[in-house]
């Protein structure tokens, strides 16, 4: 069932970022930073990660010279100029990114702009750190792109840094990075390597997230939800998304909502579109969650886990869907079903309504 030789063949590239992985593997920060030898560095975070960064100052001085607490979601230009100018000041010849996906794409527009590499550790499931993807925004216009030097050098994933990362962003974050996964397996530049990191990406993780909800400071389930991103996070940089991340863009750019929330909204209903016509990703996810119909059973998973049931919910004006069915048809890209007005309306409509996603049809 994987995309094995004999059909259309497939290619890997490298896998460059080194992973250090495990409860308490923080301690090893020093040592990773000393090992990537590229001097003293500058801790960059969001308000959450405030704490940490400074105890980790405190640890580690002469490795690390200072914190830049003013990482925002979006990467806004203003962050990326003043983060500069701070590591300039400080002599930082790298940066750490401590906190989730803002504070690493803090860290990706520095290492692209700025020639500062750096370390990711992460405390969300966002998968970012995985990706050679990288987003500024300015006067309202995220611009984004791909290049490899916007890699960590080495990222520390310790599920200790993910307790107080709070239940329900947890459970939005986890759902997002199932997204990442769920879009790998029907990718036109998948490989057995993806759909394998994909199906134990949505296991671990969805298997994981009832007890992240329940026991938030259990090891256990935050090491396993955070495997699962891990995982996730490889398979979003390795793969093309769809359909559905690309109206989860449209959606954060065009109405404002929040990231990790718009992707858990919509997963179930751009899956019962783009299973129906991907037998194959459709059977790893079956397989892998334990359910014949993967979108009804995240829909469940949603539900048990008080995840907003709509776009309305999360904030949405119905007449902004129409923009985002523009921007969902400009642009091509590669889809297992076409994509065309109807469709979209059906999909968007739902997810806004908060209805649940149509039964997928019943497999032979
Ligand atoms: P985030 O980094 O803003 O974190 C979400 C929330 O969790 C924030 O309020 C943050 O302060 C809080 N938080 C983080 N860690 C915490 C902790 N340990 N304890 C308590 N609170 C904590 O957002 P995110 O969901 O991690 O990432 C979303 C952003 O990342 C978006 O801007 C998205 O576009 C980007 N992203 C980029 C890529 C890529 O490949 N370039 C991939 C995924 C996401």
């Amino acid at each position: 069932m994987n995309a094995i030789p004999g059909g259309p063949g497939f290619t890997v590239p490298a896998l460059p970022t080194r992973v250090v992985f495990g409860p308490g593997r923080l301690a090893a920060l020093g040592e990773e930073l000393a090992a990537a030898g590229r001097g003293p560095a500058l801790l960059l975070c969001s308000d959450s990660g405030r704490d940490l960064a400074h105890r980790l100052a405190a640890e580690l001085p002469g490795a690390v010279v200072g914190v830049f607490d003013q990482a925002r979601m979006h990467v806004p230009r203003h962050t990326v100029e003043a983060a500069r100018k701070t590591a300039a000041a400080l002599g930082a010849r790298a940066c750490v990114a401590v906190g989730g996906g803002s504070a690493v794409g803090l860290a990706k527009a520095l290492a692209l702009e700025a020639d500062l590499p750096y370390l990711a550790v992460p405390t969300t499931y966002s998968g970012s750190e995985m990706t050679p993807v990288w987003g500024i925004t300015e006067g309202g216009i995220k611009t984004t792109g791909r290049a490899e030097r916007v890699r960590p050098d080495t990222v520390v994933y310790d599920p200790d840094l993910t307790y107080s990362l709070p239940p329900d962003v947890s459970v939005l974050s986890g759902l997002n990075a199932v997204a990442h996964a769920a879009e790998a397996l029907y990718a036109p530049d998948r490989s057995p390597l993806t759909d394998l990191m994909a199906r134990e990406a949505a296991r671990a993780i969805t298997d994981a997230l009832p007890a992240v909800a329940a026991r938030p400071t259990a090891t256990g389930p935050r090491s396993a939800a955070l495997y699962g991103a891990w995982l996730s996070g490889l398979c979003l940089g390795l793969t093309t998304m769809s359909l559905h991340h690309k109206l989860c863009h449209a959606l954060g750019g065009s109405l404002d909502l929040p990231h990790a929330a718009t992707h858990a909204v919509l997963l179930p209903h751009t899956l019962a579109f783009n299973l129906a016509g991907a037998p194959e990703a459709r059977a790893h996810l079956a397989q892998a969650l334990g359910d014949e119909d993967p979108p009804a059973l995240l829909w469940r998973l949603s539900r048990e886990l008080c995840v907003p049931a709509s776009l309305r919910e999360l904030g949405a004006d119905r007449a902004g869907l129409a923009t985002v069915t523009e921007q969902a048809l400009a642009v091509p890209y590669a889809n297992p079903r076409p994509v065309d007005r109807d469709s979209l309306d059906t999909i968007l409509t739902a997810a806004f309504d908060g209805d649940a996603p149509p039964p997928l049809p019943r497999t032979a």
